[in-house]
């Protein structure tokens, strides 16, 4: 087990310094059941690629992305059960080379699973759930330092999910699998936010996973990314899609090298086409703050709207946004709890005190929607509006201090948002 005291812990974007004084390696269950077993206050924490306080405590933080994967899938069940700290991009690797795959990946392939999970990670696709919504089972180290197990027969499982780091550390996640298929990925250029307006769902709908960026200004969107999946390799792709062409590359995206984004134009692997960044490459710009907010997708015309009307105050500070639809699920801490869901993202330039204005601008502007939060990115949201937002909030409270009466993996921000009880 690798323990260091920290003075300078931060997220992968360098925006958030964290203030826990130790962090601790774990390598086996036990480094994770000892470390829960010392006392105080402790935390997960995944690859830090959050941007705000979820994953921080002032105190003892775990990692359990050095624990061996060890994947061992069900066949008959339809699952794998691989260890929490395991990388997307990794366990989609391992998955396709034996000729499986998983629904969906979120656009970077370089988060761990339990880290995305946790904030209710998600994909594009209207028929698509968020990745929270594949899992089957969490084994994890709860706060007697016990080793328990959850599956979707336990009562409240739908609330431990999404469970944001508040129940315990999970160290097993078990996923359901399908077999391997092909996708092909293609770009489109000038699709005119007037089709997008006419018909957002179906736009949105029109293939497996379909991704908008913009930047809110102008007659059109900056492209369309629609990922197809194909029966085979030769499978021919619309050179057309609600007006806007095809694009044969190279693509490129906000200011990050073309050669980090996975291939476009021809058919590949789930695994290589799903996420938007490559595993073997550093992913998008880096230097960046994120936000993103769910409203529901008969809305989502009006909530578009509503941005564009401030394009004047967010395109400056804007890298780019990028407009992404999932199917509703049944999660109490999911953005898409209960709706069909348009998710509305935002990479800003890392100018904090500018972004964070202009974020509350977008906040306002989103308010009539009903936008929820993403957990794990930049929001101002109270916990008054968050028990709006989230219908089973207070459910998933009960469920979480009736697992840690104690509070010990709770922190500031739970309590601030009311998931936790404050102490
Ligand atoms: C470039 C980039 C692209 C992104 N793309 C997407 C996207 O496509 N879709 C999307 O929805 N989000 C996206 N995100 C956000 C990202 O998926 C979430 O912030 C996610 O939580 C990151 O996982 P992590 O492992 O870094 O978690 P961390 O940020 O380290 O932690 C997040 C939360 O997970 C909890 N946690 C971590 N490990 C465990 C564990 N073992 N047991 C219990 N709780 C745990 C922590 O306590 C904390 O509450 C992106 C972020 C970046 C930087």
């Amino acid at each position: 087990m690798g323990s260091h005291v920290t003075s300078e812990l931060r997220n992968w974007s360098g925006t958030y310094q964290f203030t826990a004084r130790e962090v601790i390696a774990a390598r086996t269950v036990g480094d994770v059941q000892r470390a829960v077993t010392a006392g105080g206050r402790v935390r997960a924490i995944g690859t830090r690629h959050s941007f705000n306080d979820l994953a921080d405590n002032g105190a003892t933080l775990v990692s359990v992305t050095g624990i061996a994967p060890d994947p061992v899938i069900d066949e008959a069940a339809g699952t794998v059960t691989v260890g929490a700290g395991t990388l997307y991009g990794a366990l989609a690797s391992w998955l396709q080379d034996r000729g499986w795959a998983l629904g969906n990946l979120g656009s970077l392939p370089h988060i761990s699973i339990a880290g995305a999970i946790a904030t209710g990670t998600h994909g594009s696709g209207s028929r698509n759930r968020i990745l929270s919504a594949a899992v089957a089972g969490l084994e994890y180290v709860a706060a007697d330092g016990e080793l328990r197990y959850a599956d979707r027969s336990t009562p409240g499982f739908d609330g431990m999910a999404v469970g944001l780091g508040a129940f315990g550390i999970v160290v097993r996640v078990t996923l359901d699998i399908e077999p391997t298929y092909l996708v092909r990925q293609d770009a489109y250029t000038g699709l005119s936010w007037d089709r997008v307006l006419a018909d957002t769902d179906g736009v949105l709908s029109a293939a497996y996973s379909v991704s908008l960026f913009t930047d809110w200004g102008g007659d059109s969107l900056r492209a369309a990314w629609v990922k197809r999946r194909v029966e085979s390799a030769a499978a021919v792709v619309p050179e057309e899609f609600f007006g806007a062409r095809r694009d044969p590359g190279p693509v490129r995206f906000i200011d990050a090298p073309a050669d980090n984004l996975t291939v476009v134009g021809v058919a590949g692997p789930w695994s290589q086409r799903l996420p938007h960044f490559r595993l073997d490459s550093t992913p998008s710009n880096g230097d960046e703050i994120q936000s993103e907010y769910f409203v529901g997708r008969r809305q989502g015309a009006a909530a578009l709207e509503a941005l564009r009307r401030r394009s004047r105050r967010i395109t400056p500070l804007l890298l780019v946004s990028e407009i992404r639809s999932t199917a509703q699920d049944r999660l109490w801490l999911s953005g898409s709890y209960g709706r069909e869901t348009m998710a509305i993202h935002f990479t800003w330039c890392n100018r904090p005190a500018e972004v964070d204005d202009a974020a509350r601008e977008v906040e306002a502007a989103l308010e009539p929607f009903a936008a929820r939060p993403h957990w794990g990115k930049v929001s101002h949201v109270t916990a008054g509006q968050a028990a709006g937002l989230y219908p089973r909030l207070g459910d998933a409270r009960d469920l979480f201090e009736r697992l840690d009466p104690g509070g010990r993996f709770s922190n500031h921000r739970l309590e601030r948002l009311g998931v936790r009880t404050p102490r």
